[in-house]
């Protein structure tokens, strides 16, 4: 057989996998070009001169690469029949859904959408930002709140957010609880506990079914004083309360209410802000995202007005740009967290843009009578389910309920769950005596025989009904009535909405995003195929192992590859972003602390230059941040400071928080003496591993002196951005903190029983992403990771040499070498000339490219990280842009034009600008045609500049109403 799969491609056939050179960008001539423009002469030259000896991996990385990108196909099929996919009627939060094929090939298979980057650019991202408009506008209606973010990262911790939320709003004195019902979902109550210890919130479950004054309350929570209250609605045994009393006591004594609701019974039941809670959360996972064995999805949360000031997470907001035309970009900045550190309230950065994407577009698809639809055929399931059972004489929980009953079989709850188990159907085993049965979109009437067949009573028999609850119950104000939730239910006018919107932004499918720190590398198909299998989408998280034998061999394998990547002896793929590994990371070293009787050590040292997770993760985990001065000439951790501050804080010292290779773009030579400085004192070392790609395969920080790392499988491991999220990040650690991973109540193989708890929802946080991970590792192999970071670091130095002459590169290492990013200084410039980092970055879109991260980790400045996936010639078309710019702000230097006049100020450049009288003091054709753009292959923005502060004074945060539109 003739497999062309198999076929090398022309180049690196030395000891590296066919893939490797698909992966890769430059070919092997173009390597030896672009060393030479260097001035270097070969890669180990180059590795040898960058990184610092003490460092350098003495070994090779002991992973074997698969022969095609074939092969790994046929290991994924054999892995994922491992799996077996029953149908599960288990709920908690996960339900059977089914994902509009319109969306799942056009949203979630397409690389427009999935390889597109957080929408920090507003400029070209404006069809994302749309459709996370559209989130916002779903969730506040159907909560029946004013305002909601676009996504958290699951119901649990979007939970966990809320408390600390009341917790900073509510004016109950220090000491005061949160009550939580008993009857909210297990994951939940696992990952509000392990948010709560660190903090010294107590908290305290209670059946609050019927509190209906402050003294039931304060009687519920111990007579101790309450500053929030969290109810799941309808709850984890199927019952849909009525919550005001409650809401009512709660804010006469002065707590704040949270309701952990159901978005799609939300359009059958009274929404929460209509009752009385002042917060929403959960998750949208039912609105067509698959339950992929845990995630990724959605978590939302919405808040009533005057609370958004502290919603944690991005905010999508309606703004104008620079000629009045109505435009959208993340309102609100100044939250974000990397300008608040450790002032920050909360950590998360990545959250689950894609996902909430998808869960807003099955909104669009079904519209607000589909949604109807649906939760009534749901509930019509429920109903002739109940009424079957009751027929039979099985018991059932006679409390209203959406889609989810509580049956009552004394001592026989194992063996009715067994017999539906035979019957193809996964039932929850709620204790001995009760089994829970959720219905849901994908239930028909052979499941519901099934589960009858299981109790041993006769087929339910279906009539459609609205549902029959006391009217406080029963929802009477519309929703989504906006048009785009009305305009495109046909599969031909959803399609063009998909595209239309997909053609307004700017994704990796169209060019280089140059973007430092967050290493936007080639997302290969190979790697995405798996995530659509329905034996990787379709499962359950509390299925019975047995049932994920697949998924489980996928996530030890990763988890083994990263350990021998990293140098760690442990890992936990449950932390759902890098800020989760991070809080998982740091409760792990105080967790070590504690047991080994340091109870006072809680300072954690972090250079002024990390990413502002670390701070806010750091204050999550119940530290005190200590910023650790970095040189201003060099950019390096201040080793005299970092002396002095150990000193100052030896007895309290928990540990040290750095990047490495730093935030600067730099292989530190100094970091062993780092390491070792802080172990002298007590310390822990965590290093950041989002800059993992410019280690693999030469370092290894298990190796050279940390202790704990989290990495960005969303950055160095191919998940892709998905325009701001899914993410996995897993924490590494080695042995003496491996006893203080996360684990998990309802899963025993997920994390140690000595463990912290969980962080996520899930027992493997986003498992149905895994295989894209596990795809790269295994197409590349020991030797192709290892060249893949040569080549990430010969990229971005090749660029760094390309265009010192013309910017500054700000910090460099050893021989002026930089890592796998490097910082362009545009301070001279804006200094000299009044042209600003904005105005580059604007500019470059003209010229089609995403702008390079702005600001970070140095105000003034342009990060730029190409990554191993970029071939010379579109670095090169890159360097003639920014090179061509810089002679746009020549003229401004030279006085020819006013940067206010200039056509990097103007930019970006419509096409409908040229329509229009054209009054600029520059040509036509240069704003939108500058050297090196193809007019037959150009991007057009579809706005101009935005004015981001203009959107922060008149907040608009879901979809504007039609008239809107007018303009
Ligand atoms: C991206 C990044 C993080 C945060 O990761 P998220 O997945 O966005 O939470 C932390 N540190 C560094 C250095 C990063 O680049």
């Amino acid at each position: 057989m003739f497999d062309l799969a198999c076929q090398e491609p022309p180049d690196m056939t030395d000891s590296l996998s066919a893939f490797t050179a698909r992966h890769i960008g430059p070919r092997d001539h173009d390597v030896a070009d672009m060393l030479s423009t260097i001035g270097l002469s070969s890669l180990d030259e180059l590795a040898s001169a960058a990184v610092p000896d003490a460092i350098r991996s003495a070994d090779a990385l002991d992973i074997e690469a698969a022969p095609s990108e074939h092969v790994v196909v046929k290991e994924l099929r054999g892995i994922a029949d491992r799996n077996k996919v029953l149908t599960s009627m288990i709920g908690l939060g996960y339900y059977g859904t089914i994902v509009p094929p319109v969306i799942a090939r056009n949203v979630l298979e397409n690389p427009a959408w999935y390889t597109a980057y957080t929408p920090y650019q507003p400029e070209i991202s404006q069809g994302r930002l749309e459709a996370l408009l559209n989130f916002q506008t779903v969730v506040t209606d159907l909560t029946g709140l004013d305002l909601a973010g676009s996504s958290l990262l699951d119901e649990a911790t979007a939970a966990a957010e809320a408390m600390t939320l009341m917790r900073r709003v509510s004016k109950a004195p220090a000491g005061a609880v949160l009550l939580v019902d008993e009857a909210v979902f297990p994951q939940t109550l696992g990952v509000i506990r392990t948010r709560a210890v660190p903090l010294g919130l107590p908290v305290v479950v209670a059946d609050l079914g019927g509190v209906d004054d402050v003294d039931a309350l304060r009687a519920a929570a111990g007579d101790q004083d309450v500053f929030g209250v969290i109810v799941q609605y309808p709850d984890g045994a199927g019952r849909l309360r009525d919550h005001r009393a409650l809401a009512a006591a709660a804010h006469e004594h002065g707590a704040l209410v949270t309701a952990a609701a159901d978005l799609l019974a939300l359009t059958l039941a009274t929404p929460p802000g209509e009752w009385g809670a002042d917060i929403a959360v959960g998750t949208s996972q039912r609105f067509g995202v698959p339950m992929g064995f845990g995630g990724p999805h959605a978590g939302y949360m919405s808040v009533h007005s005057g609370l958004e000031r502290n919603l944690p997470g991005r905010l999508v907001g309606v703004s104008v740009d620079e000629v009045g035309a109505r435009a959208y970009r993340l309102a609100l900045q100044t939250r974000e967290q990397h300008i608040r550190r450790e002032k920050a309230t909360s950590n998360i950065c990545t959250a689950q843009v894609l996902l909430a994407v998808m869960a807003s577009m099955y909104a669009v698809y079904h519209g607000p009578r589909g949604l109807e639809a649906i939760a009534t055929v749901v509930h019509s399931h429920a109903i002739a389910l109940a009424d079957a059972l009751r027929a039979g004489g099985v018991e059932v929980g006679d409390e209203p309920f959406f889609d989810t009953l509580t049956v009552h079989v004394p001592g026989r709850a194992d063996a009715v769950v067994d017999a539906a188990l035979k019957q193809g159907v996964n039932l929850w085993r709620a204790n001995a005596d009760t089994v829970l049965i959720s219905v849901d979109e994908t239930t028909d009437e052979a499941d519901l025989a099934a589960v009858a067949t299981a109790f041993g009573v006769n087929r339910p028999v279906v009539t459609l009904a609205a549902p029959a609850w006391d009217t406080d119950l029963q929802r009477t104000s519309e929703y989504l009535t906006h048009p785009v939730f009305n305009s495109h239910h046909s599969e031909t006018a959803m399609l063009r909405y998909l595209r239309r919107l997909a053609d307004r932004d700017f994704a990796l499918d169209r060019g280089m995003i140059p973007l430092g720190s967050c290493t936007m590398k080639l997302n290969a198909t190979t790697e995405m195929l798996a995530v659509t299998w329905p034996e990787f989408s379709n499962l359950h998280p509390f299925v019975p192992a047995d049932q994920t034998r697949g998924s489980r061999e996928i996530v030890e394998q990763l988890s083994a590859w990263l350990c021998e990547v990293t140098g760690y002896d442990a890992v936990s793929l449950q932390p759902n972003a890098g800020s989760q590994g991070e809080f998982a990371g740091l409760l792990a070293i105080a967790a070590y602390h504690r047991a080994n009787g340091d109870t006072e050590r809680n300072v954690m040292l972090i250079p002024s230059s990390a990413h502002g997770t670390n701070a806010a993760s750091a204050v999550m985990a119940g530290m005190k941040v200590i910023v650790v001065k970095t040189d201003s000439i060099t950019g390096n951790v201040d080793m005299d400071d970092l002396k002095a501050k150990v000193e100052d804080h030896r007895e309290h010292l928990a540990g040290i928080m750095v990047t490495y290779p730093s935030t600067h773009g730099v292989y530190e030579a100094t970091i062993t003496d780092l390491c070792a400085m802080v172990h002298d004192a007590g310390g822990q070392v965590y290093v950041d591993g989002a800059n993992l790609n410019a280690l693999m395969g030469l370092a290894r920080p298990g190796r050279f002196g940390a202790d704990v790392s989290h990495l960005n499988l969303h950055k160095t491991f191919c998940i892709p951005h998905g325009g701001g999220g899914p993410g996995v990040g897993p924490v590494a650690v080695r042995a003496h903190l491996a006893p203080h991973l996360p684990n998990h109540p309802l899963d025993a193989e997920a994390g140690p029983e000595s463990g912290v708890g969980p962080v996520s929802a899930a027992p493997f946080g986003s498992a149905s992403i895994l295989p894209i991970s596990w795809a790269y590792v295994r197409l590349m192999g020991g030797a192709g990771l290892k060249r893949s970071t040569e080549i990430a670091v010969l990229n971005a130095n090749y660029i760094a040499a390309r265009l010192r002459e013309h910017y500054p590169v700000l910090y460099t290492g050893n021989r002026d070498l930089v890592a796998h990013e490097c910082i362009l200084d545009v301070r001279g410039i804006t200094k000299d000339t009044g042209v600003t980092v904005d105005d580059v970055a604007k500019r470059l879109i003209d010229y089609g490219f995403h702008a390079p991260t702005m600001s970070f980790p140095v105000a003034g400045t342009l990060m730029v990280e190409p990554t191993e996936s970029e071939d010379k010639g579109e670095l090169d078309r890159f360097c003639d842009a920014m090179i061509a710019i810089k002679g746009e702000i020549d003229q401004v230097a030279a006085g020819t034009v006013e940067a206010a006049d200039s056509v990097l100020r103007h930019a970006p450049h419509t096409a409908e600008s040229l329509t229009q009288e054209w009054t600029a003091s520059y040509d036509r054709a240069a704003a939108v045609f500058p050297p090196g753009v193809d007019p037959t292959a150009k991007y057009w923005a579809p706005v101009r500049r935005i004015d981001g502060a203009f959107g922060d004074r008149n907040l608009v945060c879901s979809c504007p109403p039609p008239e809107a539109f007018e303009s």
